[in-house]
């Protein structure tokens, strides 16, 4: 990230926060003609999950002077950290989050609240002569925001959608070594921590990957009727079923992002990090500033300029 820091230095914010002021008729992100005059300007961060939506948004923020707002629909609520995924401090380098861990795991949080949420918080960033960047892997929620009429977000923002993408096989390794890391990090005494046995894992938080699949597991850890291997052949299929259904998850994003390129017209901006997984330490670190960062930077500065 140096050299974009460097870069940064020496980076103006004009234009930021509202397009061109020149009453313009051009081709708007999402395919149709309007005029573009007095639009905010708003960057979507998409992809499937692990594709590293959250490191490619930080770093979008550090250089432009952004500020993020989280349009995952499971991370906006409060708890279990670390099934959601959710960024650490040290990881968040600073850079203001919005709407993540903010919502009381007992309520509902609807499409629509996360419409009037997304759009204050938008208002809230841009006011400031911040750069509004949306990320996260809820593409239905995204697809509301930007079509539904009723939110008129066409007329307002001028929109720029960065499509993080990995190969299926490359991303189905890293998702397999993310939920072992979770493990490690304590993903069995979080969810412990929530478990009680009548729960309804069809609605809230509990829908999170990594709740239900848990169930039966602690059902049969206190039985001391059962010997310890069974109890542990059960928590090892646990752990595979949540592999299993994070997969399930990759491709029905990649299904959704597929599906607003194609059928909805979003003019989506492909940035292949697959060379990035591939590879470790600093390898991955020079590759992701090279076919990541550096690729989007340039996008990016064409869309705002
Ligand atoms: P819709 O497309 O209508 O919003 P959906 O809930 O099936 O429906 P997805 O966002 O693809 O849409 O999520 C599928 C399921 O994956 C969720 O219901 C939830 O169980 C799980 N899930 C989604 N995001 C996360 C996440 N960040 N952490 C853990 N589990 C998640």
């Amino acid at each position: 990230l140096k050299s974009v820091i460097m870069r940064n230095a020496n980076f103006e914010k004009s234009g930021i926060e509202k397009a061109s002021t020149s009453s313009t008729l051009a081709t708007n992100s999402v395919g149709f003609t309007q005029n573009q005059k007095n639009k905010t300007k708003v960057i979507f961060v998409m992809g499937a999950t692990a594709t590293g939506k959250s490191k490619l948004s930080i770093d979008l923020a550090t250089y432009f002077s952004g500020e993020i707002i989280n349009s995952d629909k499971i991370q906006v609520y409060e708890g279990l950290d670390i099934i959601t995924n959710k960024i650490t401090e040290a990881e968040g380098r600073g850079i203001p989050h919005h709407m993540i861990g903010f919502v009381d795991p007992n309520r509902d949080f609807t499409v629509d609240d996360f419409c009037r949420h997304a759009l204050q918080n938008i208002d809230i960033i841009s006011k400031k002569g911040k750069l509004p960047i949306i990320a996260g892997g809820s593409n239905s929620y995204v697809e509301t925001l930007v079509e539904d009429s009723k939110f008129k977000f066409q007329d307002n923002f001028e929109c720029c959608f960065i499509w993080l993408d990995v190969s299926k096989n490359v991303l189905y390794k890293r998702v397999a070594n993310q939920v072992d890391e979770m493990v490690e990090a304590g993903l069995v005494e979080e969810v412990r921590g929530m478990f009680v046995p009548e729960a309804d894992y069809t609605k809230r938080i509990r829908r999170a990957i990594g709740a239900p699949e848990m169930h039966d597991y602690f059902m049969l850890e206190k039985d001391t009727n059962i010997n310890d291997s069974t109890k542990n052949e059960k928590l090892a299929h646990a752990i595979e079923e949540i592999k299993v259904n994070t997969c399930m998850l990759v491709d029905s994003q990649f299904r959704k992002i597929q599906r607003l390129r194609e059928e909805l017209g979003w003019k989506m901006h492909r940035i292949d990090a697959t060379s990035v997984h591939e590879k470790c330490g600093k390898d991955a670190e020079d590759e992701w500033m090279k076919e990541v960062l550096e690729k989007t930077i340039t996008i990016m500065d064409e869309f705002l300029k």
